[in-house]
């Protein structure tokens, strides 16, 4: 599943290939993806130049002259660049084609991604959108924001973190690695972390999320592959899918257990 350091960087990897471009086409070859798409998508998009690309939550937005591209990657979704004449591929199911003679392809063999547009004014107010939570590398999440979010709910503090609504982008690999950072026991209820330890946890949170978008960043080029090499693969984890081993940090043995249907690791001897 791309993560978010994932769709960071494959927005980064994207970018440079289609800003500044007009799409001379949007062509859908399997409406069906876990919302369909509009059909008045394509004759709406095209002629546009693409004036940015940036990233919502784990939403590539690519900002048009009259509004915006939305695109989720789901569970299975990569984007690549090619030449517009090249073979497509099965699962292929979008094309936007560029008037550089490029060709932005979305591949999803399980079509859990999707694709909207908006118009100025409409990313507010988008039932995809609307209740989603701050940023986690942005000046809006900060160990505050995390302190004033814990003091509300009665869960522990993983579930808490990769909750939407309190920040948005932290999965399962990226809140165990954290709380392990911030010397935290997954399974510590929220209302029981200090000030000083929502300061530490915030400030792990974009460490983490800092380290695998500069790791993915690195092997980019023409060719853009959201899962092809994620970041997370590229950084040494401490805790994530490593019960049995010793702590990189004391040498303890790394327990796992199941924590609201996820899996969870961590270090008894460092976390509290
Ligand atoms: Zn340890």
């Amino acid at each position: 599943v791309p993560e978010l350091p994932e769709v960071e960087t494959t927005c980064r990897g994207v970018a440079p290939h289609v800003c500044g471009r007009r799409l001379l086409a949007v062509q859908v070859h399997e409406r069906r993806l876990r919302w369909p798409v509009d059909p008045a998508l394509p004759d709406w998009a095209r002629g546009q130049v693409v004036q940015a690309v940036r990233r919502r939550a784990k939403y590539l937005m690519l900002d048009l002259e009259r509004g915006s591209l939305m695109l989720h990657l789901g569970m299975s979704g990569s984007l690549r660049v090619m030449p517009a004449g090249s073979t497509r591929l099965t699962h292929d199911h979008l094309e936007l084609l560029l008037e550089s003679g490029q060709v932005l392809r979305f591949n999803d063999p399980r079509r859990f991604g999707s694709l909207h547009h908006l118009l100025p004014g409409e990313e507010a107010l988008h039932p995809l959108l609307r209740d989603l939570g701050p940023e986690p590398l942005g000046e809006d999440f900060h160990g505050e924001a995390l302190f004033a979010a814990t003091r509300r709910r009665r869960v522990a503090i993983k579930p808490l973190i990769m909750n939407s609504h309190v920040v948005v982008g932290v999965g399962n690999i990226y809140a165990s690695e954290a709380l392990f950072h911030a010397r935290l026991r997954p399974g510590r209820a929220a209302v029981s972390l200090r000030r000083e330890d929502c300061h530490r946890l915030a400030t792990a949170v974009k460490q983490v999320l800092g380290r695998a978008i500069e790791a993915g960043g690195t092997t980019l080029r023409d060719y853009v592959n959201a899962d092809g090499t994620p970041g997370y693969f590229r950084q040494k984890l401490f805790v994530y899918e490593r019960a049995g081993e010793p702590c990189r940090d004391c040498g303890a043995t790394i327990k796992q257990r199941v924590q609201a249907q996820r899996s969870t690791y961590y270090c008894p001897a460092c976390q509290r």
